[in-house]
This record gives structure tokens, C-alpha cells and sequence, in this order.
């Protein structure tokens, strides 16, 4: 596991035993052929396949392609992870680095454009990759800071008394082992203006198994007040294990919330979107936030336009009650907050 390196001299000595999300997500499918033979794709989706994945690689766990409907190239979960020869192209205003995220960084692995909180980058691994994230040219290798260099960032947290929230992200932070999570939340509770905790993930869904005993002890026992962000685009993704993932959470004081990205052929339309909201909230989950994709090269092909958004949200607006609508924003370099649409 290479999030290993990013706690580089963390070791307990003992080499602790696989846990059974650590083996899923070493088992994921990360070959083009194989996902497509999986699936009883037509063997014509290969080549486009490949060429995505050479820009930005497969990976998809077996929790997360059970979901897939085999043979159906519309797949509302297939779309997410199957890369498409669209990925190479290069339309204008579609870049690298969308958010402009390097302008920000006053220590390795921190993110502070907000006020009151800062993103701290706790694994650069993600347990799937989806085709449309707006970190696939992210240069991860340079966000693996050993625990000196993790110093360097607990030292910008204690120096900043007006930060109240620390939100782990990524990649995917649960993707770090529960050794290095409970780590770095104890250095994170002894700084005494922080008063959350948040954790942005897609774990939960995507290998639900992820939500096991050790990451229920160190969650559980912080004295932070702990909110989980996860992101689901699409109902399907919630399933039985789902569910069962979610309410050992809220049983160990968590409070779930989501946010999608707005996705062209996976959930534009009032239908899929209330069907997402209205099964989250039998799951336990409030929505929060629903992003317009970030312009990032290689997903232009995702992409809703401004008009059709505010359409959907006008749609779901009549559909649904107030807290199961979803607060429709964009994100634009410089400005203080999401930017509502
Ligand atoms: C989105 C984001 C946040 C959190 O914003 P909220 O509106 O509080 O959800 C914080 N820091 C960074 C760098 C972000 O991109
Ligand atoms: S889990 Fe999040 S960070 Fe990782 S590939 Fe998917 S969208 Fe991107």
C-alpha cells in the first residue's frame, strides 16, 4: 500500500495483518480488458478504454462493480469508473488544475482557502477513480509528507486560532490505514481551537467493509465533533452494505451528509436526482452539496450546462422537501466559499 510512505516513519514494528477492505482494494480491477470482460462490454469499448485509463488509470473494487448492470454500456455506475476515448480530447478552457489548488498550499499537504477551515490531503489514493475528478492530474507524489514533514502541518494548524475545522481529504483519506488516521486525529484534538472534524470520502461506498471496528474505535473516541461527507451520484450506489455502512456511523456519533457532482448521462435529470435524495435519506444521509463539474481535461464530456442545472434544481424543487434538496454550486478560484448557481 503506498500510504505507507506518506506516514514513512510511522511504523509500529509489528507488521500489522491486512485488514479485509485493505485486500479489496489491492483486488480492485485496474486492467481495461478485464473490467470490460467483466461487464459483457462489446469488445469496441476497449480501445477507448485504454486510451483513457493511459491518462488516468482503472480502478474500480469489486463492492463497487457489483452494483454494475453486466452489458450495459448507460450503466449510471459504469459511466463513473469506464474511461471513454472522450478523455483524450482537449477542448478549450478544460485544464489541468481547474481550482487553481496550488495557490494555496502554506504547508505540504494543506489546502487553506476557507475561512475557519482548512483541507488537509491524509492519503493520495482513492479506493475507485472516477472518470471525471477534477484531482486526475493532481501530482500526488509530491503530497506524501513522512511524519516530519507532517509537523510542518500540525504547526500551521496551532498557529491559526481561528481554524475550527479540519477537513480530511485526498485522494481518498480513509484510503490511509486506521494506525496513521488515529495518529494524526490525536495530534489534531490536542490543538485546542478545533472543534470538527470532517472527512470527505467515498470509502464507505465504494468498499463499505471499510467501515469496520478499527476505524469505529479512533472515530469514536475523538473529542471532535465529526462530520462525513460522502459522494454518491447515483441511487444505485446504495445498496444493502451501504446502508449498514452508514449506520454504524451515525451510531458512533457521525453526521452524513453528501455531495454529488452533476454528471452528463449519469444523474441529469429530476428523476435520478430526487431518487438519489430521497434513498440517501432511508440511508441516513442529508445531501449537501450538488457541483457543476470542474472544468478539468479529459471530462468535458460530463459536463451540464449552467441552464440545464438550474432547470434540474427548479425540478427538485417541486418534487422534494426542502432538506432533501441539494444546494447547487460551482467552485471558483479566489472566491471565499462555493458559489451558488
Ligand atoms: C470545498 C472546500 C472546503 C469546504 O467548503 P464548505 O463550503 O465548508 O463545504 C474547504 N477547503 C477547501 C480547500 C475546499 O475546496
Ligand atoms: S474518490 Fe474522489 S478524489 Fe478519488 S478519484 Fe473519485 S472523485 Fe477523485
Amino acid at each position: 500500500m503506498q500510504d505507507k510512505i506518506i506516514f514513512a516513519d510511522a511504523s509500529s514494528g509489528a507488521a500489522t495483518q491486512q485488514a479485509s477492505w485493505q485486500r479489496q482494494l489491492s483486488n480492485a480491477i485496474r486492467d481495461p480488458a478485464e473490467l470490460c470482460s467483466r461487464l459483457d462490454l462489446p469488445a469496441t469499448w476497449l480501445p477507448g478504454a485504454s486510451a483513457g485509463h493511459a491518462l488516468f488509470t482503472i480502478c474500480v473494487p469489486e463492492a463497487f462493480l457489483h452494483r454494475i448492470t453486466p452489458g450495459d454500456p448507460h450503466d449510471p455506475l459504469l459511466r463513473q469508473v469506464l474511461p471513454l476515448n472522450e478523455e483524450t480530447l482537449t477542448p478549450p478552457g478544460f485544464v489541468a488544475d481547474p481550482l487553481a489548488e496550488a495557490d494555496h498550499q502554506p504547508a505540504k499537504g494543506v489546502i487553506h482557502k476557507y475561512a475557519g477551515r482548512v483541507l488537509l490531503i491524509a492519503s493520495p489514493n482513492c479506493a475507485v477513480n472516477c472518470r471525471y475528478c477534477f484531482r486526475r492530474h493532481f501530482p500526488y507524489d509530491e503530497h506524501r509528507p513522512s511524519r516530519a514533514q507532517w509537523q510542518e502541518a500540525l504547526d500551521y494548524l496551532r498557529a491559526d486560532t481561528s481554524l475550527q475545522e479540519v477537513i480530511l481529504s485526498g485522494g481518498d483519506p480513509l484510503a490511509a490505514n486506521d494506525r496513521q488516521l488515529a495518529w494524526l486525529v490525536g495530534e489534531l484534538e490536542k490543538i485546542p481551537h478545533l472543534k470538527r472534524l470532517r472527512i470527505h470520502t467515498r470509502l464507505p461506498v465504494v468498499i463499505p467493509g471499510r467501515i469496520d471496528t478499527a476505524l469505529l474505535e479512533w472515530l469514536g473516541d475523538t473529542r471532535l465533533q465529526k462530520v462525513m461527507v460522502l459522494h454518491i451520484n447515483h441511487a444505485n450506489e446504495i445498496d444493502a452494505s451501504v446502508e449498514q455502512a452508514c449506520a454504524r456511523l451515525k451510531n458512533a456519533g457521525v453526521t452524513l451528509l453528501n455531495q454529488s457532482v452533476l454528471l452528463e448521462g449519469i444523474n441529469d435529470s429530476v428523476d435520478a436526482l430526487a431518487t438519489l435524495s430521497e434513498r440517501m435519506f432511508e440511508a441516513g444521509v442529508l445531501p449537501y452539496y450538488l457541483h457543476v463539474l470542474d472544468p478539468v481535461q479529459g471530462a468535458a464530456h460530463f459536463d451540464v450546462c449552467d441552464a440545464k442545472a438550474r432547470e434540474l434544481i427548479a425540478g427538485l424543487r417541486e418534487r422534494l422537501p426542502g432538506f432533501l434538496l441539494p444546494r447547487l454550486v460551482r467552485e471558483i478560484p479566489g472566491e471565499a466559499s462555493k458559489t451558488p448557481l
